[in-house]
């Protein structure tokens, strides 16, 4: 991050601009909307700059820029789109210790000017430090569609009630009433008429009030293969609306980006506890939060429900009466066999398939290795990296045919995915010369589809 974007008070301030030109005309209307004191500097102005000086939005100077202009300035806009003339000026401004923007000039410019959307007093400023423009504009254009022009008028009267809002307790309560005011009562109030808006705010701010403070509650929610958007809409929320988020190892920084900001975030996927050591730790910190009434996400890589130990948390939190539920979530199986184009099952091919584990809390697992043997068999293998070579040793014992294609994935869906495509038989010395070090699953009975790219993603550039 190159540019560090603050939003700069400007009541009463002096913001000078240089240029009467098209330039000028495009950075006077977004400053017009700010309370700064305007100076214009143009020897021979636009009709409009005319008219917005009769109209005391600024102040016009029909003259160049002096250096005794600038003391006591905030900014100055160098908007003349003549390279020599703004260089002179911007100079000038920064002698006096002005911060300048060269108006196009990201190189010369010491701040630049994001695209806005405007929702008064709600305002995103979006940039891209001169990166990709077009991107800036896809981005506001959305936004502005999916922002309802009513948030500013709301804003501005939730502003107006902040006092009394803080009667309810801070924290939960104080958020769940400003949640449902912005997001239900709010918005339909508005639709009824601007002035219904604050009797309503009274009357849901007497429920809340009213109201018994909210349980403690745990949500386990399957944070998916690592990209982001394979999230579901409900791991969103959750972690949107979590105070303690309690989370593993393999999920992605990514992912953890989206959590409420003021969430409490606990790492237990360090290394360092023993196994066991861990798994009770964690019990209990998922006990106390909750009990504590907090609402906790306890994310989980992929599906929380496959070779997640889930059901001992589960355990754990229902011996001491507490709510929770599970959000399913993209399974590492799921994600690898999109990697590589194929089904799970198939039909005339596999009409199951099987979630293994390479290893348990015991060392190697067991399974019925004679029915995987036979011909045409399909088996997701979770955490088989170092059990590789016993897998094939057991499988090879049973008859299992050296040829079956063996697959393994790392890193599905992430943006360093890679697929090592091998035989039972190479199995082992490829895995080994792939030095895999993420998380990777291994597909028994399964080939790439020939035609599969391995990146899933579209370029930017075709998207444009
Ligand atoms: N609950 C998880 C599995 C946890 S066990 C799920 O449903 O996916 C951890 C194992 O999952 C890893 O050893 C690896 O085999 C697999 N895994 C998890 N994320 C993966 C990914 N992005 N790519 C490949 N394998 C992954």
């Amino acid at each position: 991050m190159d540019h560090f974007p603050i939003f700069l008070a400007t009541r009463g301030q002096k913001i000078l601009l240089s240029g009467g030109g098209e330039a000028a005309l495009a950075k006077l209307r977004l400053l017009m909307k700010t309370k700064a004191a305007l100076h214009v500097f143009a020897p021979d102005p636009a009709a409009e700059i005319v008219d917005w000086q009769a109209a005391g939005k600024l102040t016009l100077h029909r003259r160049p820029l002096a250096a005794a202009d600038l003391p006591g300035a905030r900014l100055f806009y160098a908007a003349d789109e003549d390279d020599t003339l703004d260089a002179e000026n911007a100079a000038l401004a920064h002698a006096a210790g002005v911060l300048v923007n060269i108006v196009d000039n990201l190189h010369d410019s010491e701040f630049i000017t994001p695209a806005i959307v405007d929702r008064d007093p709600v305002t995103v400023a979006i940039g891209t430090e001169g990166a990709a423009p077009v991107l800036a504009r896809a981005i506001k254009a959305d936004l502005e569609e999916r922002l309802p022009v009513t948030l500013g008028p709301l804003a501005r009267i939730g502003k107006g009630f902040r006092k009394l809002a803080d009667a309810l307790p801070m924290g939960r309560a104080r958020r769940d009433f400003w949640r449902e005011y912005y997001f239900a009562t709010g918005p339909r109030a508005m639709a009824e008429g601007k002035d219904t808006v604050r009797p309503a705010l009274k009357t849901l701010l007497h429920t809340h009030l009213t109201r018994k403070a909210r349980a403690g509650h745990v949500a386990f929610v399957g944070g998916g293969p690592g990209d982001p958007e394979l999230l579901t809409l409900k791991a969103r929320r959750a972690l949107d609306e979590a105070d303690v988020v309690i989370y593993d190892r393999l999920i992605s920084p990514e992912i953890l980006e989206l959590a409420r900001r003021e969430a409490l975030m606990i790492d237990v996927g360090k290394e360092g506890f023993g196994p066991s050591t861990a798994q009770e730790h964690i019990n209990a910190l998922l006990v106390e939060h909750a009990q504590s009434g907090a609402q906790v996400v306890r994310l989980k890589s992929g599906d929380a429900t496959v070779f997640g130990r889930l059901d001992e948390e589960i355990d754990a939190v229902d011996a001491h009466g507490i709510g929770w539920h599970i959000v399913p979530g993209i399974t590492a199986a799921s994600a690898a066999v999109a990697g590589i184009g194929q089904s799970l099952t198939k039909r005339g091919r596999n009409a199951s398939v099987r979630f293994l584990t390479g290893h348990d809390m015991k060392g190697f697992a067991d399974h019925d290795w004679a029915a995987l043997a036979r011909p045409n068999e399909v088996a997701a293998i979770y955490m088989g990296k170092k059990s590789a070579r016993f897998v094939q040793g057991r499988l090879l014992m049973h008859g299992a045919d050296r040829a079956t294609p063996v697959t393994v994935i790392e890193n599905a869906s992430r943006a360093d995915q890679r697929v090592l495509s091998t035989t039972l038989n190479d199995l082992p010395r490829d895995l080994a010369d792939a030095e895999m070090t993420g998380p990777a699953l291994t597909f028994y009975g399964l080939a790439p589809r020939a035609a599969v790219q391995v990146a899933t993603e579209t370029p930017l550039e075709e998207l444009a």
